[in-house]
């Protein structure tokens, strides 16, 4: 491993504070950044699923956790900011098609020497949406995955559901999965607000979708909110929050909002050759954040990480969370899913043809994939720790074989000096400041090869 050199701090500056919101990845979400990833390192992935689990520590006491991410990539209509893959258009034999799919993809993995036995410990249904899917297909894809991987030890299953496609039924038969963690995806309360992003739900679907959830009692229900969709003001925002704080969730998180390249928003400025997306900029959206944090907190909410509030940090966990910023093994399926067994990230194919095709022939429809290295393993796992707000240093010390204040002497310094570190004993921590905007300050920890300003 090396070192990264300290910089005279008062030589440097902290990096310029993003005013406008212009295109591009913001939210960082893994490491090495997926543009690194490669279809020549496909063989590296395959070997890697003929050998036992990697240890979860390095005195190799226990393999380390295992996780399962199911992609269900339908959605009634795309949101103007989406830049997930996901299809409008699909009819009930090829969603059929795709369930088949996602099971004999599962299937190859079940007898891989990489799974060792083990059970999974949280599973996490994503999207997309995976609520558009009906109650009986639900129930034949999830019976199928627990014949194949029994979900006896599991400790969490989330599920991520678009409010209007809720109904009673639905709602029952989610709640009957066994379904530990509910996450609605509102992202706003105002119609209007709603319907110029492109959203399919509305208010009153949100209204009577939690008040039933609730009723038959998910343990937890977690509200999704974006700051700064097009056409947000002060006052909606202000609206917004006192409507989620009303309805006292379990948890909220809440996203800035960015905008890829791969979204409606960027298609649009592109024709009309504007540079400067059409929402608020980045300082807005962080004070917005801000806000909505301290209303919480006045009830008595923990913030847990950039993006997130909890209502009570002693029970709500996020043992999905925790699994991938820790090194778990999260076994993906689903087209363009994002995956990690054995020490390697893999990507499946991002069309929804090649990736069924792929499965049917019998393949693994792995597209790309890397191997980190050493370095880039305490990297990506110290700077996921850090969108949590504060980690320990002795606890990666253990763990990486260096303690982080010299590991990542220079970054660290640099963060410290522009006034976004807390420091006490084991301890590092971010300010709020820091926090509500550690994306962009993550890139300073990463290897120069990599701050390419393409994160994608
Ligand atoms: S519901 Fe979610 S996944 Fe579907 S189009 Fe909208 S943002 Fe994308």
């Amino acid at each position: 491993m090396t070192v990264n050199p300290v910089p005279s701090v008062s030589a440097t500056k902290s990096p310029p504070l993003a005013t406008a919101t212009t295109a591009g990845n913001y939210f960082v979400a893994n490491y090495p950044p997926f543009a690194f990833w490669k279809p020549e390192f496909v063989p590296q992935f395959e070997a890697a699923l003929d050998r036992a689990p990697a240890p979860a520590l390095p005195n190799g006491a226990a393999p380390a956790p295992l996780g399962v991410y199911c992609h269900v990539p339908f959605c009634r209509k795309r949101c103007h900011f989406c830049y997930f893959k996901v299809y409008t258009d699909k009819d009930s034999s090829e969603v059929r098609g795709y369930l088949d799919a996602l099971l004999k993809e599962l299937a190859v993995y079940a007898g891989k020497p990489v799974i060792g036995g083990r059970k999974p410990r949280f599973v996490y249904f994503g999207g997309g949406t995976p609520s558009y899917l009906s109650p009986d297909q639900l129930r034949f894809l999830t019976e199928g995955m627990k014949r194949l991987l029994p979900w006896d030890e599991v400790e969490e299953i989330t599920f991520e559901a678009e409010p209007g496609t809720l109904t009673d039924h639905k709602l029952q038969a989610i709640r009957d999965l066994g379904v530990t963690r509910l996450s609605l995806g509102i992202e706003h309360f105002d119609d209007h607000i709603l319907e110029i992003n492109g959203r399919a739900h509305r208010s009153k679907e949100i209204a009577r979708a939690y008040a039933y959830a609730r009723e038959i009692g998910f343990p937890q229900i977690n509200i999704d909110l974006i700051a700064g969709m097009v056409e947000e003001t002060e006052e909606k925002w202000r609206e917004t929050v006192a409507k989620a704080v009303e309805l006292r969730p379990d948890s909220v998180t809440i996203y800035q909002m960015e905008v890829p390249f791969n979204t409606g928003i960027y298609q649009q400025m592109k024709s009309a050759g504007k540079l400067v997306a059409p929402v608020a900029d980045w300082e807005t959206k962080r004070g917005w954040v801000d806000y909505a944090y301290r209303e919480f907190e006045k009830l008595g909410y923990t913030v847990t990480s950039g993006t997130t509030v909890v209502r009570d940090a002693r029970q709500v966990k996020f043992v999905y969370r925790e699994g991938l910023f820790s090194g778990a093994d999260i076994l993906s399926i689903g087209v363009a899913s994002f995956g990690h067994l054995h020490g390697v990230h893999y990507q499946n194919h991002h069309e929804f043809q090649p990736y069924v095709d792929a499965v049917n022939a019998g393949k693994l429809p792995v597209y790309r994939a890397l191997r980190p290295d050493a370095e880039e393993r305490y990297i990506r796992e110290f700077i996921l720790g850090l969108k949590l707000g504060s980690v320990s240093a002795s606890h990666y010390a253990g763990k990486f074989g260096k303690d982080p204040r010299e590991q990542f002497a220079g970054p660290l310094a640099r963060l410290n000096a522009w006034g976004y570190l807390t420091n006490g004993g084991d301890r590092i921590g971010v300010t709020r400041a820091g926090l509500l905007q550690i994306d962009r300050l993550l890139h300073e920890f990463f290897k120069p090869e990599h701050n390419t300003g393409r994160y994608a």
